[in-house]
């Protein structure tokens, strides 16, 4: 069994576990209707399971799992061709924010990111930027220390931005290939919060003009339609690039990773399936839906 088959079991376990039993008997309107509710039992929300049994229900060339499959599949968002994170080149390092709400795991990812990275042979810088925090900033130290990556901290209450500026001037000092940066998950408001990313932004933005830096939403897959809103927020303040949904290990909802990428329109690209630094997957649309039906 490979990992992401592993990850996705509980998801399988409920949702095509159910899906197989009606898909094999005969389709009638009450089976289909078993569908619309396994899908959004999955989490994928009332309307997109309507839609994508619609979908499939209208499909005449295909038998109805592959026509389930079909309409799965085709609420992915489009990948990208040139790889992520964005390689600037001429010894810019690639730059990968890493947002969302506190709880949803991203200082795991962040390290868990960083070490993937480094494995693959880049130099990793990690950035400590919820200063917010001071539990944040000692957890991402642990990691680092773990992982063996640099880190560039502030004391808690630092201003993020002058965390980020330091973190850049060392990468270029340390000829870093990519620098991984923590944020804060909560401010005093969210105004506040939202208006922190746009500096730290504006900061990458000075101090590296050429980055095009990656900004990827962490997502707790328990949290569902919940999270969802979330995501829009963010992404409407700092324009998302990326998704790691998290947690997936621990829940019987991965449809989610339909639904957010249908709705924003941007890619989950990892998964997080477990609390160790080696449980981030690489998320491949056709591979999910495959280990959903396996
Ligand atoms: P943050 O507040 O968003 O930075 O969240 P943390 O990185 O501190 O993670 C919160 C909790 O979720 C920790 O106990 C992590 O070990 C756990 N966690 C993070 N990612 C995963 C995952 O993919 N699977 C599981 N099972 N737990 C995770």
């Amino acid at each position: 069994m490979s990992d992401l088959d592993q990850g996705v079991a509980r998801t399988r376990q409920s949702f095509v576990g159910r899906l197989r039993g009606i898909l094999g008997g005969p389709l009638d309107d009450a089976a289909w209707d078993e569908i619309e509710e396994t899908l959004i039992a999955a989490d994928m929300g009332a309307g997109l399971a309507s839609r994508v049994v619609e979908g499939a229900r209208a499909r005449r060339d295909l038998e109805p799992e592959l026509a389930v499959k079909n309409e799965l599949i085709g609420l992915f968002a489009p990948r990208r061709t040139t790889g992520w994170p964005h390689v600037p080149g001429n010894g810019t390092p690639a730059v990968v924010l890493v947002i969302g709400v506190n709880g949803t795991g991203k200082t795991t990812t962040v390290a868990k990111l960083g070490h993937r990275f480094s494995k693959l042979g880049a130099k990793v810088l990690l950035a400590a930027a919820d200063t917010f925090r001071a539990a944040a900033i000692e957890q991402l130290e642990a990691w680092a220390k773990r992982v063996d990556l640099p880190l560039v901290a502030h004391a808690a209450g630092a201003d993020p931005s002058a965390v980020v500026y330091d973190a850049l001037d060392a990468a270029a000092a340390r000829d870093s290939d990519v620098v991984v940066i923590d944020t804060a998950g909560r401010l005093h408001t969210k105004s506040n919060l939202m208006d922190e990313l746009a500096k730290i932004r504006r900061t990458i933005g000075k101090r590296l003009p050429d980055a095009l830096p990656e900004v990827l939403f962490v997502l707790d897959a328990t949290t569902g339609q919940n999270g969802l809103s979330q995501a829009r927020a963010f992404h409407e303040a700092a324009g998302l690039t990326g998704i790691a949904l998290t947690k997936l290990d621990t829940t019987s909802r991965g449809g989610i990773a339909f639904a957010i990428e249908d709705a924003l329109d941007v890619p989950v690209l990892f998964v997080g399936v477990g609390e160790k630094v080696d449980d981030l997957l690489e998320f491949a649309p056709n591979d999910f839906v495959e280990a959903l039906f396996a």
